[in-house]
Order: C-alpha cells, then structure tokens, then sequence
C-alpha cells in the first residue's frame, strides 16, 4: 500500500524533472514543498569538552531548526548526563570516548564495573559513538581545518562485546562507527551481543545492498544515516544533485522503514553554527519527503524515540 503511493509519488517528480530546465526547476521546488515537517530526533549528536560548544548553544540551535531532541554522544560522558539533567525529556545521555580511545587503558568501554555503575545510576542511557574502523578524514577550510588519521579499532575486540553485552543487559543501545568494508567483523559483534540493541552509524557509509542485508541478518540492528550528505560525506550521499532520493536507497528504508534513524553529525567546533545546521535538517526534510508519510514518520523521529529512553527526569 505504502510502495504503491511512493512510487506515484515518485513517477511524479521524474516527470517533472524530465521535462527541460524549467521543469527541473519546478521538480526541486516541488520537492522543497513536499519535505517532511515532522517532528526530527537528531540521533547523531556529539558533544565534545574540546568543540566550544555549551549544551544551551547546541539546544538553541536545534530550536531554531526545528529538532526536538538528540540521542546526545558526551564525551566526556558528564557532559550528557548534565544536558540530561538541563533539558530532560529532550536528551538521551550516551557515553562516548575520544576518537582512537575505544580500547584505551582509561576507556570506559574496558572498565565492566565503572560502566555498571553509571549503568545502575542511570546517568547514562546508551554507549557511544564507539568508534572502530575509520578512514583517515580531513575537514576543509570553511571554518577551520579539522583532521584525523585512521582508527583500526576492530568492532568485535573481547572488551568490547563485554561493553555492548552490559549495555544490552541494561537495555541501553550501542551506536558503532565501522566502516562497510569491515562489516562482516561487526556482524560478529552484533551476533555476539544479540540482545543489545546495535546503532549502525552512518549505515557504514556503505552501498544501500550492504545495508539491507546487515539489517535483514541482525534484527537487534538499526543503522544512522548521518554523514550521508555532500558536507561531510563527499561519495556517500544519498541525494543526487537535483535532490532526489537514490532510488536504491528508497527502496531499502521503504522495506525497513523501523530500522533507521536520521543524524546530523556535529562534532566539529565549525559545525555548531546556524547556517550549517539549518542546512542539514532541510537536507533531511526533503530526504524524508520523498518517502511515504509513514516511513518518513518512523525515520524522522519514531524509530529514534523507540530505541532509547526520553526520561522527563
Ligand atoms: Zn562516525
């Protein structure tokens, strides 16, 4: 039922877009009009001690962009729990380490007791961003330069599963950075912590086939599709120049339309800026939009709201 509307829907614009300049030009204002304007849950939050960014400045952002709440990565994690404790109900706290630091002697991930004990006190709700197999990157000059090297963390490294299996004993999700190349060793951890629940960031950068079957395999897993826009993920954008949707991709969040979420990503000092913000949600507006009502429904905030907590206090 829902495939059958989208399709017209999508018919619709094609011929739109096929009919010379003119047309193309009505097709993008078409799609502009037609973005989703429900509620977004950005749930792909980093809020960095070294990002110059206070959780008032990154609320009064959202605000003025129209996103109601964040699965928020703090790192250090105090910095989450006191959003939480600011605007309850508005942020889930997650627990994240710096880049590289997954399996550092002073990571949270590799310490089962200390996590408890934040688990039990309920301070934080979810772990990550777990960063493990990613590709060197560097940032542009629009607002500074920012750089990494590659991080070869391997997603299903003992310590970890031990972390994600406390995680799913709490019932708290796991968000993983593994890049898609890498996607069979994560596999093995999602596998390995069956009742937790799995966040795929960025659904690995990876091909919408990859996708599909990760998820089709592992029902404890859902995928993020942060980073997937020309200002951050040059190669993996999901929007083709004129804004359509990649047909491809359509189609697997039509068929798993409970298994992803939406994300901005920010997590760079230049990132955390009106122009920049406003930007991405529209880009995910009009992602959405071309989707069923429904799908978009779920993937624009529902799935977000499912998987993790929105304590009030
Ligand atoms: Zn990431």
């Amino acid at each position: 039922m829902f495939a059958s509307l989208r399709l017209d829907r999508r018919a619709m614009v094609r011929l739109l877009l096929a009919s010379g300049a003119l047309a193309a030009l009505r097709g993008r204002a078409a799609l502009a009009e037609d973005a989703y304007a429900g509620p977004f849950v950005d749930a792909h939050a980093h809020l960095n001690w070294d990002a110059g960014v206070t959780i008032d400045a990154l609320m009064a952002l959202y605000d003025a962009a129209g996103v109601r709440s964040a699965l928020l990565f703090g790192y250090p994690w105090q910095l989450s729990a006191d959003a939480h404790d600011r605007f309850a109900g508005r942020i889930v706290p997650f627990l994240a380490e710096g880049y590289a630091n997954a399996l550092h002697p002073d990571s949270s991930y590799v310490h089962p007791d200390g996590l408890e004990q934040l688990l039990t006190a309920g301070v934080v709700h979810g772990l990550g961003e777990v960063i493990c197999r990613h590709s060197a990157f560097q940032l542009g000059a629009s607002g500074g330069y920012y750089a990494e090297p590659a991080n070869s963390v391997p997603a299903d490294h003992p310590e970890l599963i031990r972390a994600y299996q406390t995680a799913g004993r709490f019932g708290v999700p796991v968000n993983i950075h593994q890049e898609w190349f890498f996607a069979e060793e994560l596999e093995r951890a999602f596998q390995a912590a069956a009742d937790t629940t799995f966040v795929w960031a960025h659904a690995g950068h990876g091909p919408a086939e990859t996708a599909r079957a990760v998820l089709q395999r592992n029902p404890n897993v859902v995928a993020d599709l942060s980073a997937r826009t020309p200002w951050i993920g040059p190669g993996t954008v999901l929007l083709r120049p004129n804004g359509t949707l990649d047909p491809a991709w359509a189609a697997v969040l039509d068929e798993y339309a409970d298994r992803f979420l939406v994300g901005l990503d920010l997590f760079a000092p230049a990132h955390y800026q009106m122009g920049y913000v406003s930007q991405l949600v529209a880009y995910y507006r009009g992602l959405l939009g071309q989707l069923d009502p429904g799908v978009a429904d779920l993937i624009g905030h529902a799935n977000a709201e499912r998987i993790a907590a929105f304590r009030q206090a």
